[in-house]
């Protein structure tokens, strides 16, 4: 009799397992609580331009990459516009210091010796790592819940090269790390490149998939990128249902064996598997009868990275200006423990769907606790305040960079670690689940809870930092474990 999978949230991890269970013989449903899929992955319409809520860069971009190869299972990627950048990123740091964080390492390289030859060591030490991770192909396809006792050596055998540089900058962080350079706007504009606290590892993987051309901008944005995968699943004969908000997994003698909705609704399967957040399963869905040690830890101690989102729509055309810059600020915009030396601003000129013809969709990333937000989220009023606030000084420093958008401003919008919240049910906002300390080595919570049959969690937070290509590779992961349990060959093919 074939199994019937229940799939808590059309999120990239819960699309992905559901068309890797569709394509191996179950029978999926997805049941989602907003009206479109993608979750965190997600864009949404304001005054003609569309607002893309996601996507920085999307590591798997490369047609014959790795990851690309991952991602063809589960959508036509190879059929969509991918935008790479020559310069990721310009960091201004003010004074007429600017470092082009170029995607060619080689160009990189010759670019930070030029702004600091004493740096040199470490300066060739960086870009040598990149080009060896870019090579690099990893063992990613199997979980490691099916390795047999030969796979670890063979692996460790088959990646010693990699290993012997992955090592050392897996186990320090970005801020440590760079702490060693001696130019001081060398040590602050790499910092910037993304949080700090991440591990070494994090910022050379993602030069090493700039280099090769494997991490850019699916043209369409975040939204119609989810929609793809949905595309997928439809077509293989999977059903989502949106509007669709679980309150709770029903579990009868230590087995889930459905699911009861808002509306007072259940359904029942064989099988459950959440791909809803984490925290907001364990605590509320399974209402924390099912919590181990590990997951109440982190969650008490690991930290969170949260952002918010400032969108502005200009009747003016910016191609021909930077595109992604990171600017600093003359006074750091303070929001929460945050403290934000640098406004991140993406000209969107690059990707001319998302604003209407002759205009240009702006956005700025600062990072945000949670808590700055939350404390006044009840408060409409005192809420709405604080976002306009905070966008009237993004608006000061895109203004000053982009004079051109001056007094062209038509759209603003705000999205808050709160609204990422409420939309998903994401933990404080996380974007990409919890701040692993680089000491902690391979950090990962197991997919299954322990005295509960029947049920999987796959996402975001089981193996971080996992971003779009992680959480869509627990999708796929899971199906491999419950094809192997099941007996039978684990099929994966390339959309065509
Ligand atoms: C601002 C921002 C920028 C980012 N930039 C990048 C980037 O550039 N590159 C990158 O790789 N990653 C990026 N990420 C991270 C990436 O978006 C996430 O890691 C990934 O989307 C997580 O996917 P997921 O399926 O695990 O979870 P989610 O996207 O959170 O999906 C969970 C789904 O479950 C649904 N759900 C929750 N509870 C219920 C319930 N009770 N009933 C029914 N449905 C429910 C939610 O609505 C959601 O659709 C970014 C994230 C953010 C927020």
């Amino acid at each position: 009799m074939t199994k019937k999978i229940l799939i808590i949230g059309a999120g990239i991890a819960g699309l992905s397992a559901g068309i890797h269970a569709c394509r191996n013989g179950y029978d999926v449903e997805i049941f989602e609580k907003n009206s479109v899929p993608g979750g965190l992955c997600t864009s949404w319409q304001r005054k003609g331009y569309t607002v893309d809520g996601c996507i920085h860069w999307l590591v798997g971009t490369r047609p014959g990459s790795q990851f690309n190869r991952l991602w063809r299972e589960v959508c036509a990627i190879d059929q969509m516009d991918i935008v790479n950048h020559d310069i990721f990123m310009n960091i201004e740091g003010g004074e007429g210091k600017t470092l082009s964080l170029y995607s060619d390492l080689d160009r990189l390289e010759e670019h930070l010796l030029e702004l600091s030859p004493d740096d040199e060591g470490l300066i060739r030490k960086i870009c040598d790592a990149g080009r060896v991770v870019a090579k690099a192909d990893f063992p990613l396809e199997k979980p490691s819940e099916l390795y047999k006792f030969w796979d670890m050596p063979l692996m460790l055998l088959s990646m010693m090269p990699v290993l012997r540089v992955m090592g050392h900058l897996s186990r320090v962080s970005i801020k440590e790390y760079l702490g060693e350079l001696k130019d001081p706007f060398l040590k602050e504009a790499l910092q910037t490149v993304m949080p700090a606290g991440y591990s070494m590892i994090s910022l050379v993987s993602t030069l090493a998939s700039l280099h090769s051309g494997d991490a850019g901008f699916p043209v369409g944005g975040s939204l119609n990128f989810a929609r793809f995968l949905e595309n997928t699943f439809l077509d293989l004969g999977g059903r989502v249902h949106y509007r669709s908000g679980v309150q709770e997994i029903i579990v009868e003698k230590n087995r889930a064996t459905g699911l009861q909705f808002e509306n007072g609704n259940r359904v029942s399967g064989d099988l459950v598997i959440s791909a809803a957040d984490l925290h907001s399963t364990v605590y509320g869905l399974l209402k924390g009868k099912y919590l181990t040690e590990k997951i109440k830890e982190s969650f008490a101690h690991l930290p969170v990275y949260s952002s918010a989102q400032i969108a502005l729509g200009a009747d003016c055309d910016l191609s021909g200006e930077a595109e992604k810059i990171a600017v600093k600020m003359e006074q750091p915009v303070t929001l929460g423990h945050e403290h934000n030396r640098y406004i991140y601003l993406t000209n969107y000129a690059f990707d001319p769907t998302l604003a209407p013809a002759g205009k240009t969709l702006l956005q700025a990333t600062l990072y945000s606790s949670y808590e700055h937000w939350k404390a006044s989220a009840g408060e409409e009023e005192s809420y709405r305040r604080k976002k306009e606030q905070l966008a009237e000084r993004v608006i000061k420093a895109a203004e000053k960079r982009f004079p051109a958008i001056k007094g062209r401003l038509e759209m603003t919008d705000v999205a808050t670690p709160v609204t990422y919240s409420r939309y998903t049910g994401v933990y404080k906002g996380a974007y990409m689940a919890w701040i692993v300390p680089p000491e902690a080595g391979r950090f990962r919570i197991p997919k299954e809870l322990p005295g509960l049959d029947d049920f999987f969690q796959i996402g975001q937070w089981v193996e971080p930092p996992a971003g779009l290509p992680g959480s869509m590779l627990t999708g796929r992961h899971v199906v491999q474990i419950l094809c192997s349990r099941d007996r039978k060959p684990f099929r994966a093919a390339a959309v065509s």
